[in-house]
């Protein structure tokens, strides 16, 4: 059986990873396993920034955002040479399986290191909500929390001024920060990479809100990368009757505190996680499936497609 794992955040950090750690550290290190901080991502893995971690250093992250390891992006891990160098150091620090929190990009990574001999465990890391194989990821509460306080303050002001505010978010892949925090703000209009964006139309529903349906204030929430908020807000003062003004919430979305779900949800995976790699299975990923934790081949978490927003964005529609 393994006797020593690692655990290591990578890509972009995201509230819960530091909940994924402690609950990956605690489990293991409870049944006698014994765990190792991989600092900084795969760059730390080549680079040996490897420490042992106690139940002690786990205690009092629960409720911090970001992540306790570090992350970073190592693009050169996808050359097998780069990978053979931190099996190198795995084998020197005598870690025999690794759980990696992270997205995609992570994934790929963790299988790539499977087929190499040692066990990985993915655990989805990400405020996007981008992965398919389940149906939430670690921080993605969070960051709608964190969106939804904003939009909220957002929304007080505006309707004292017969503003239009255009309210950039997180999520370009994958639109569900837009849309789960349009309809738990009642937005008027959400843009997201799923629902597309013609100016023209939504400038033209602008006017209606304000014309025909009266509405003394407009909300529109839209996904990064798609258009130049700025922009269009200038364009939404020119052409309707509101006074548009673009807010970018940006990186404040990736802060925080975890909320509990959050919280539960990356305690949940975390213990999962060693489950799988005391069973000697690597090469999958942790995710919930109605409810349940389940595990997941990567490879085919990776080639499912995107989760249908059908059903969500018709009520969204239907609550306009
Ligand atoms: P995320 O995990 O959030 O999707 P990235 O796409 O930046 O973030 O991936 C994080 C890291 O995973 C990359 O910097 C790289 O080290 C590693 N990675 C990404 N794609 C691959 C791949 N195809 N093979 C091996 N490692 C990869």
């Amino acid at each position: 059986m393994v006797k020593r794992i690692g655990v290591l955040t990578s890509g972009g950090d995201a509230p819960g990873m530091n909940a994924a750690i402690r609950a990956v550290t605690r489990v293991a290190t409870n049944i006698g396993i014994e765990v190792y901080g991989i600092y900084d991502g795969y760059r730390g893995m080549v680079e040996g920034k490897i420490q042992p971690l106690t139940r002690r250093d786990v205690s009092d992250i629960l409720d911090r955002g970001g992540t306790m390891l570090g992350s970073a992006r190592l693009p050169e891990f996808k050359s097998l040479e780069v990978r053979e160098k931190a099996v190198e150091q795995l084998k020197k620090f005598g870690i025999e399986a690794v759980v990696v929190i992270g997205g995609d990009g992570s994934y790929r990574g963790a299988l790539a290191l499977t087929e190499m001999g040692i066990n990985c465990i993915g655990l989805p890391g990400t405020i996007d909500n981008d992965i398919s194989s389940t149906d939430e990821t670690i921080g993605f509460n969070t960051a709608l929390t964190t969106i939804v306080d904003a939009v909220d303050k957002l929304r007080d002001t505006s309707s004292s001024h017969h503003r239009c505010s255009v309210v950039e978010v997180m999520g370009n892949r994958c639109g569900d920060l837009a849309l789960f925090a349009g309809i738990s703000t009642g937005a008027e209009i959400v843009i997201t990479s799923e629902t597309g964006f013609d100016e023209g139309e939504v400038l033209d529903r602008l006017r209606e809100f304000d014309v025909v349906k009266k509405k003394n204030h407009a909300l529109v929430i839209i996904s990064e990368k798609i258009t130049d908020v700025e922009v269009f807000a200038r364009k939404v003062s020119q052409h309707t009757g509101f006074s548009g003004r673009a807010t970018i919430l940006g990186h404040v979305q990736r802060g925080g505190s975890p909320v509990p779900a959050d919280r539960i949800l990356a305690s949940r995976m975390g213990e999962k996680a060693v489950d799988l790699l005391m069973q000697g299975i690597g090469g999958q990923c942790v995710g919930t499936q109605s409810g349940n934790i389940v595990g997941v081949p990567i490879e085919e978490a990776l080639n499912m497609p995107a989760k249908s927003r059908k059903e969500l964005q018709n009520l969204f529609d239907r609550l306009v």
